[in-house]
């Protein structure tokens, strides 16, 4: 009953254009079921192999949001079955993407991950390397991916203004690429930012996704 309660809580402090993924890493087919019945439609996993086996054996209208570092070599095992990519961070990655759900007769959501946080170990693109990505030709010829915006993850402190200012550094960038690049394409749209700790404050900031796990499911058990 706690999972229902939670995301009731969770969903009344959301705007209604905000879109909740509930970030089911490491947590049970039967708690995902829970949430599932308690109206949670989409959920978000950071692993290939975790989202391949939890697909298996949850309903089929599951939206799946693949969240975490993705390698080119596992695009293949996840084209048929994920919805949403929020990790991108390469064109490499962006053209395998598209080639994999090609084969699938398929189109992808991707979201562009940015780097924002002042940590040095996560993942994600610069603004030069996103308009490098954007600019190059062979983008604009992916018929099986849909670039639909920007997401990021902010630095892992209790310094509420520091990670106010990184996803307001992750707006500014949508915004200057959107006018930059998208200004008619309203498939250009998604601002992914916020998790349990951070998720008011990034909606704050125009989140319109916000990716989150413990504040639904509890604690993970490693
Ligand atoms: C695990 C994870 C989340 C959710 O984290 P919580 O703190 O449990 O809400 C969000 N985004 C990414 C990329 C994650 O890996």
């Amino acid at each position: 009953m706690q999972i229902s309660e939670n995301l009731k809580n969770i969903r009344q402090s959301l705007p209604e254009n905000v879109k909740l993924i509930a970030v089911s890493k490491n947590h049970s087919v039967s708690e995902i079921s829970e949430a599932y019945h308690a109206g949670q439609k989409v959920f978000g996993e950071n692993k290939v192999q975790e989202l391949m086996e939890k697909f298996d054996k949850l309903p089929s209208d599951i939206e799946w949001h693949l969240i975490g570092h993705l390698q080119t070599n596992k695009v293949k095992y996840i084209a048929p079955i994920v919805n949403w990519i929020h990790s991108v961070d390469s064109f490499k990655l962006l053209k395998t993407i598209n080639n994999e759900a090609l084969k699938h007769n398929r189109q992808i959501d991707c979201l562009l991950q940015m780097y924002i946080a002042t940590e040095e170990t996560k993942f994600g693109l610069s603004l030069p390397e996103v308009k490098e990505l954007l600019l190059n030709p062979e983008t604009s010829t992916f018929t099986n991916i849909r670039i639909r915006g920007l997401m990021g993850m902010a630095s892992f402190t209790d310094d509420k203004k520091q990670v106010r200012d990184e996803f307001g550094s992750l707006r500014n960038y949508f915004n200057e690429l959107k006018q930059g690049f998208f200004p008619n394409n309203p498939l250009f749209s998604e601002i992914s930012m916020g998790m349990s700790d951070d998720y008011p404050i990034a909606v704050e900031q125009g989140s319109t996704m916000v990716r989150v796990g413990t504040a639904i499911f509890g604690q993970r058990v490693y």
